[in-house]
């Protein structure tokens, strides 16, 4: 069979007998010989057999545990092709579930496709013969592949792994187990500012008490002197929500300093930062061309994290207000506006929809609005209270094409027009892809 398109989550579809087939890690103009494993009465799902043609977009696959790690799903296509296949899944976003006319502008690919992250979370396990894993989770499961080097993530990131791996081994620490829920050490999350170079390391565990602490800290200071912080995340709930909301700070200050859009950013282990810095400096470009400041604006920046967005556009309004749920996020969006001399702000930590209801209530009318929610996108009502506002313009930066096109038709039908459209490539050969989005009030 042959394979005709690309689903969202990075399949290649075919169609057999008029029903849709998936297929992992094909490629548009594969032609394939397929074998079922699932076959339900709407849809099936294969796995390769026998390539019979290649399609031409595919590259020799260059990593060593793709596609079994699950963290990239296009590695055996050209970047060209990639970048394609985001936009038009954009574009088909818009068409299909939004019912918008929309054109995309731009799609902006990324000059780095390796090693752009900035953040891993590394799973912690046995396998079944009791060794030490720590990688990634295989696709749709919670078996661990071991794999401390990901071409997505900084070289040094695999060289901690290896020395928290010996401290694991030596202090025996133990290791959390789904099923029971017992054992210590869940997770190893690190994160680097690229601007400064600091490196935090940040250990997720059931419980504090964990033994070897000095040594842990001395092993990684040894290994990388850009070491900033090391802390512990306890979470010691059944979950598979990866922190838990308590840190204790085993070395330094609990945060790394990162440089954004020129504006210096602290960052904490519970705050969000997009994980690629120098397309996020352009996604942010674009969203202040988009919001078209002259200085004179208030400036409303709703899921605002680690206030990022609204910091960067903070010398071109008269007022901004930023709203974001987790408190430490907020904590470092106070302290980022002091770090950068940014007076005109207020932050508020609370739900994007009782903070925007408040807000009206208040009388305060923001002339621009930026939208940045998490994949689920925005509340119908928080759609409704933005509309309700009546801001002239909207800038909606979305990590999800589904719910951003949805969203974009609640704007639509409250009096909103889509203006412009831009892709972003944030997660080179990976699914994922941001948009940003600019609304304007169509009565104006
Ligand atoms: N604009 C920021 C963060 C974007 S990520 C940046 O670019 O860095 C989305 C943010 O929305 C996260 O910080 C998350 O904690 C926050 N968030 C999630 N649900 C929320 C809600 N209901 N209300 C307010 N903020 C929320």
């Amino acid at each position: 069979m042959k394979i005709q398109s690309i689903s969202s989550e990075g399949s290649g579809v075919a169609r057999f007998d008029g029903q849709a087939v998936f297929v992992a890690n094909t490629a548009v103009g594969d032609d394939i010989i397929a074998h079922i494993i699932k076959a339900k009465p709407k849809y099936a799902v294969g796995i390769i057999k026998k390539i019979i043609k290649p399609s031409k977009d595919r590259i020799e696959c260059d990593c060593g545990v793709f596609p079994r790690c699950g963290g990239c799903a296009y590695r055996h296509i050209s970047y060209e092709s990639e970048l394609e296949e985001k936009k038009r899944r954009v574009q088909d976003a818009f068409d299909r579930i939004g019912k918008l006319n929309i054109g995309i502008d731009e799609t902006v690919g990324a000059e780095k496709t390796d090693r752009y992250r900035n953040k891993a979370q590394y799973p912690v396990g046995l396998s079944q013969n009791g060794d030490l894993v720590i990688g990634f989770y295989s696709p749709r499961s919670h078996r661990i592949c071991d794999g401390t080097d990901c071409r997505l993530q900084p070289e040094e990131f695999g060289s901690l792994l290896r020395r928290i791996k010996m401290w694991v081994l030596t202090s025996r620490v133990s290791i959390y187990d789904e099923q029971s829920g017992k054992g210590l050490l869940r997770h190893i999350y690190i994160r680097k500012a690229e601007a400064t170079g600091e490196i935090m390391v940040c250990l997720v565990v059931t419980s504090a008490g964990v033994p070897n602490r000095e040594r842990l800290v001395e092993g990684l200071l040894e290994e990388n002197k850009n070491i900033k912080t090391v802390l512990l995340n306890v979470n010691a709930k059944k979950t598979n929500t990866v922190l838990g909301d308590e840190c204790v700070c085993l070395y330094g200050d609990g945060y790394i300093t990162d440089v954004l859009c020129g504006k210096k950013i602290r960052i904490s282990p519970l705050s969000f930062y997009q994980v690629n810095r120098s397309q996020a400096q352009k996604l942010y470009e674009k969203a202040r061309k988009y919001a078209d400041l002259t200085g004179s604006e208030t400036l409303l920046d709703l899921y605002c994290g680690a206030g990022t967005i609204g910091l960067s556009m903070s010398d071109g309004v008269r007022r901004l207000i930023g709203v974001e749920v987790v408190p430490q996020a907020i904590e470092d969006a106070k302290i980022n506006a002091e770090l950068n001399g940014v007076k005109n702000v207020r932050f508020i930590c609370d739900d994007a929809k009782g903070a925007a209801k408040t807000l009206l209530q208040e009388g305060i009318s923001p002339d621009v609005i930026v939208l940045d929610p998490p994949r689920k996108g925005c509340d119908r009502e928080v759609v409704e209270t933005v509309a309700g506002m009546k801001p002239e313009r909207v800038v909606y930066v979305s990590c999800d094409p589904a719910t951003l096109a949805r969203d974009c038709a609640v704007f639509s039908q409250l009096g909103y027009e889509v203006k412009k459209a831009a892709v972003f490539d944030l997660f080179p050969r990976t699914v994922h892809v941001e948009t940003v989005v600019l609304l304007s009030r169509a009565d104006i």
